[in-house]
C-alpha cells in the first residue's frame, strides 16, 4: 500500500484485519518530515506505526494516547520551537531515530526497529532513505515547508503549488522497490493524493514502476462527496486548478491504478469516473465503523487480483 498518515493508517488496519499481518507492506511518504530541535520527525510514519499498536491518541488522531506535555512546557520557557507539539512519550520514538539516524543507520532500518518495538507483523517502509522535502508554495508567494503550513498555519491560508525538494536526487529504497515488484495487490490508499501520495510519485521511476502493473493496482478515494474527511485536500486540489471530487481523484489516478473505490455517497460520480478511463467500484469507505476497513481491504485485494467477482458490499 501506498500511504500517508491518518487516510492510510485506518485503511493498513483494515488490511492487518482481512489478511496475514506478515504480508501487509505500507510504503509510507517521508515528505512531511522535519527536523526540529535537532530531532528528526517522521509523522506519517508515526502515525502508522503508533495506530497500528493501538496506541494512536483517539482524540487527536496523531501522538501517543495518554500524553503529556512537560518538555514542550520546558521549551516554551527557552523560547525554543513548540510551535509543532510532541508529547512527553512521543518524543522518545524521535529522540532513538535521531541517535540512529546519527549512528549511520538508514531510515528503513531504524523503521523496522521502531515497528518491531511496537510488535507490529506488518512492514512499514519509507519510500526513500533519501531526504525529501514537500514545501508548499502560498498564494501569496511565500514559500514554507509543509508543517509550518500544515501545522504553523492549521492549513488555512490559500495555495499556488506544492514541490518536493530532492525528489529528483532521491532513490527509491531497494526494500520499497522490491515490495512493489512482488506485491499481488497495490493499493493507493485514501490519503491527501499531492502532499501524501504526490511525494512517493515524485521519486524518480516510482511513477514509472507503478503505472508498469496497472491492472493490479487499486486506488481508494480520500474525497467523499467533494470534500476531504479531514485536513485540507479538498481545498488543495482546487487551489491547484483541479476537481475536489472523485472524478478529479480519477484524473489524478488514472494512469497508475486500473480501479478507483469511491463511497457510497458518491454512486451518481460512478459513471463519470468510468468516463475518465478507470473502473469505478461503489462501496462504503469511512472507516470509522468496525469493519469497514477489512471489507475494504478485502475489495480491493479482489479488484486488484481478480480472484473473486467484486460486487457491492451488503454491510
Ligand atoms: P495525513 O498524512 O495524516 O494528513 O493523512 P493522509 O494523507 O493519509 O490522509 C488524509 C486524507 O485521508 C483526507 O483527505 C481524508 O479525507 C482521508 N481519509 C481519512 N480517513 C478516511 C476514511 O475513513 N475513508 C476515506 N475514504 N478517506 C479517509
Ligand atoms: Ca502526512
Amino acid at each position: 500500500m501506498l500511504a500517508g498518515g491518518v487516510g492510510a493508517a485506518r485503511y493498513l488496519n483494515g488490511a492487518l484485519e482481512a489478511f496475514d499481518p506478515r504480508s501487509v507492506t505500507g510504503i509510507v511518504n517521508v515528505g512531511d518530515d522535519l527536523i526540529l530541535n535537532g530531532l528528526y520527525i517522521s509523522p506519517d510514519l508515526d502515525t502508522c506505526t503508533y495506530t497500528l499498536a493501538g496506541a494512536i491518541d483517539p482524540e487527536r488522531g496523531w501522538g501517543l494516547v495518554d500524553e503529556s506535555w512537560r518538555a514542550m512546557e520546558g521549551l516554551g520557557r527557552y523560547g525554543g520551537a513548540n510551535w509543532f507539539s510532541l508529547g512527553d512519550r512521543d518524543l522518545s520514538t524521535h529522540l532513538y531515530r535521531t541517535a540512529r539516524l546519527a549512528e549511520g543507520a538508514t531510515l528503513t532500518q531504524v523503521t523496522a526497529e521502531i515497528t518491531r518495538a511496537w510488535e507490529l507483523d506488518c512492514s512499514l517502509l519509507p519510500i526513500t532513505d533519501d531526504r525529501v522535502e514537500t514545501r508548499v508554495t502560498l498564494a501569496d508567494g511565500r514559500d514554507v515547508g509543509f508543517q509550518e503550513y500544515f501545522v504553523g498555519m492549521a492549513h488555512s491560508v490559500e495555495i499556488s503549488g506544492v514541490s518536493f525538494v530532492g525528489s529528483e536526487q532521491a532513490s527509491m529504497s531497494k526494500a520499497a522497490e522490491q515490495a512493489i515488484r512482488d506485491a499481488e495487490a497495490l493499493v493507493i490508499a485514501p490519503s491527501n493524493p499531492i502532499v501524501s501520495i504526490g511525494p512517493l510519485l515524485a521519486v524518480p521511476t516510482m511513477r514509472e514502476l507503478v503505472a508498469s502493473r496497472r491492472d493490479r493496482n487499486v486506488a481508494v478515494s480520500p474525497i467523499i462527496g467533494g470534500a476531504a474527511l479531514k485536513g485540507p485536500a479538498d481545498r488543495m486540489l482546487r487551489e491547484l486548478g483541479e476537481e475536489s471530487t472523485v472524478v478529479g481523484v480519477a484524473r489524478r489516478y488514472r494512469e497508475l491504478a486500473a480501479t478507483l473505490v469511491i463511497d457510497e455517497t458518491d454512486r451518481d460520480l460512478a459513471d463519470a469516473v468510468e468516463a475518465e478511463g478507470m473502473r469505478a467500484l461503489v462501496m462504503p469507505t469511512i472507516m470509522s465503523q468496525p469493519g469497514v476497513g477489512a471489507a475494504l481491504a478485502r475489495a480491493c485485494h479482489q479488484a486488484a487480483t481478480g480472484e473473486q467477482t467484486v460486487g457491492e458490499t451488503s454491510e
